[in-house]
């Protein structure tokens, strides 16, 4: 039986990332990866690649640039005209991108000596594992054994008995990045990262949009003040955010889903084109043989580890979206690196105070630590700086106005404990947030950093001197 020092199962960003780590390491490592994909063939990359991160932002970016000629450009004194969107070519756009990317890991395995085997991991014990075939019927079940075992088995999205997939009018993530034409009503079960990220994808080609979600609260994890300016300028947008909406069926026909739901106005019912169901994702355990090597999972199907991703059996870890914690490509691949560098026997470090989150609407919501919310609730004295994109020059010049960046630095030693953004770019603005609360910054630390002018970078800077008192530019 083939021995390995590292088997990493999975290879999204979690396993992909660990993998190349352990071999640049000198460890002897294997990675099992099951996914195939729309043409039939075996490839790396997960979640993300595939059907998730890259695929979506993909659209998005096409779906921004067609909505921005077609409707803002003429402030600039630019006429079009006949402005059309050709969906095929969009998502075929998309494809190509997923596929050059997902060949680019197989090309970093190779480059790395990381052995790609296909097939589908099942743990027979806390060393051996088993290969079950998934792609070619003439492949033969195997066995191996391995030193250590990550286990990255990802995450799938979270199925509701009200809602059932058919991935013809009823989709779930996957399905609603592949739609051949733009949906006249396309209704969405769902107003997080998901539901608002695709919503705005289609709602910029044209559809319109209804987006049930059913807590009260308009994306109740995110800071209030963000969520609001956020909420108000998405409704602006077209987006039609019903909270407080519970799903009690759907029904389809060849043609149209009807979608029943009751909300504080009692029962309610709409007709759309095509339903995403966007209500969160769940950990990804299926035939792993959890049970039979005796693996702990919590009562929701997560992975048990404690801080340092280790799991209740000998030299077996779980990372990513199979465990706790944000569900996110760059936590997965961290923690990946993380592990990897503790088996080889190195120090690592993973900061899980510091972890950037981003919703990749226009304008984009991102955040790191804190919110004024959890500061009070965890009664955390603070003091807060704002400042508006409308006031810096760049934000005017560029025609994105709308949002602001707040920083919330603890009230007697300054040190930062959330920054929050919303606005034009916010997904590249948050990584000097996330630098200042990695290396313990105050507020007072930002507001002395020179700031390149014109920039929106200059709105941190500004929120910074907010926090005492001395913006100089409103
Ligand atoms: P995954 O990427 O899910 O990979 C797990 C892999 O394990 C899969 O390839 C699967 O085939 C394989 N596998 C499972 N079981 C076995 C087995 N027994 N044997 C062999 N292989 C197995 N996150 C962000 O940070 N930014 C974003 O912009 C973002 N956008 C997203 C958009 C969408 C539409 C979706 C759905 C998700 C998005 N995410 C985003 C979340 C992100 O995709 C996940 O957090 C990330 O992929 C998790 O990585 P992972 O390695 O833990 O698991
Ligand atoms: P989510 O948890 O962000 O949002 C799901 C929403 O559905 C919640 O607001 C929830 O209250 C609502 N909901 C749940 N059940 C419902 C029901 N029966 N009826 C109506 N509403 C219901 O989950 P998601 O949007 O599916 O995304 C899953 C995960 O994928 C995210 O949490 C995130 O970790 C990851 N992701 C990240 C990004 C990014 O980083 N930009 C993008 C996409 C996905």
């Amino acid at each position: 039986m083939e021995k390995y020092d590292v088997v990493v199962i999975g290879a999204g960003p979690g396993g992909y990332v660990a993998a190349i780590r352990c071999a640049q390491l000198g460890l002897k490592t294997a990675c099992i990866e099951s996914w195939i994909n729309d043409e039939g063939k075996p490839a790396l990359g997960g979640t993300c690649l595939n059907v998730g991160c890259i695929p979506s932002k993909a659209l998005l970016d096409s779906s921004h640039h067609f909505h921005h000629i077609k409707h803002e450009v003429k402030d600039h004194g630019i006429t079009t005209s006949g402005v059309t969107i050709d969906v095929n070519k969009m998502v075929s756009r998309k494809a190509k991108i997923v596929k050059m990317l997902t060949q680019g890991i197989s090309g970093l395995f190779k480059k790395n000596k990381v052995e790609w085997i296909r097939g589908h991991a099942k743990l027979l014990s806390n060393s051996q594992i088993e290969i079950n075939p998934v792609h070619d019927e003439h492949d033969e079940k195997s066995m191996i054994e391995a030193g250590h075992t990550i286990i990255a088995t990802g995450s799938v999205p979270t199925k509701i008995p009200p809602a059932s997939v058919d991935d013809k009018l009823v989709v779930d993530s996957t399905g609603a990045l592949k739609f051949n034409e733009v949906p006249r009503r396309l209704g969405i079960i769902g107003a997080g990262v998901i539901g608002l990220e695709l919503g705005s994808v289609w709602n910029r080609l044209g559809s319109e949009v209804i987006v049930l979600e059913a807590l009260p609260d308009f994306l109740a994890v995110v800071d209030r003040q963000i969520a609001s300016e956020a909420e108000k300028v998405l409704r602006n947008q077209g987006l039609d955010i019903r909270l407080g909406a519970k799903v009690t069926g759907t029904g389809s026909n060849n043609r149209e889903v009807s979608i029943n739901y009751e909300d504080s106005e009692g029962k309610q019912q709409i007709t759309v084109d095509k339903l995403i169901v966007a209500v969160g994702r769940s950990p990804n355990t299926q035939g792993l043989g959890a049970d039979e090597c005796g693996l702990e999972l919590d009562d929701r199907g997560f992975i048990v580890v404690d801080d340092n991703c280790k799991t209740n059996l000998e030299n077996v870890y779980a990372i990513g979206d199979v465990v706790r914690g944000p569900m996110l490509a760059h936590k997965a691949s961290e923690e990946g690196v993380a592990i990897a560098e503790r088996i080889a026997g190195k120090a690592s470090h993973m900061n899980y105070e510091v972890i950037p989150w981003v919703i990749y609407t226009w304008p984009e919501i991102a955040w790191v630590g804190k919110t004024e919310q959890q500061l009070k609730e965890e009664d955390i004295e603070y003091n807060s700086g704002s400042f508006p994109f409308m006031a810096t020059g760049r934000a005017r010049a560029m025609g994105e106005t709308a949002g602001l960046i707040k920083i919330l630095a603890d009230n007697k030693t300054d040190r930062v404990l959330g920054i929050h953004i919303f606005g034009p770019s916010a997904s590249e603005l948050i990584a000097e947030a996330v630098l200042a609360m990695e290396f313990e910054s105050s507020s007072e630390d930002i507001a002395r950093t020179i700031h390149a002018h014109p920039t929106l970078s200059e709105a941190m800077h500004e929120a910074a001197l907010g926090v005492d008192n001395r913006t100089i530019h409103i």
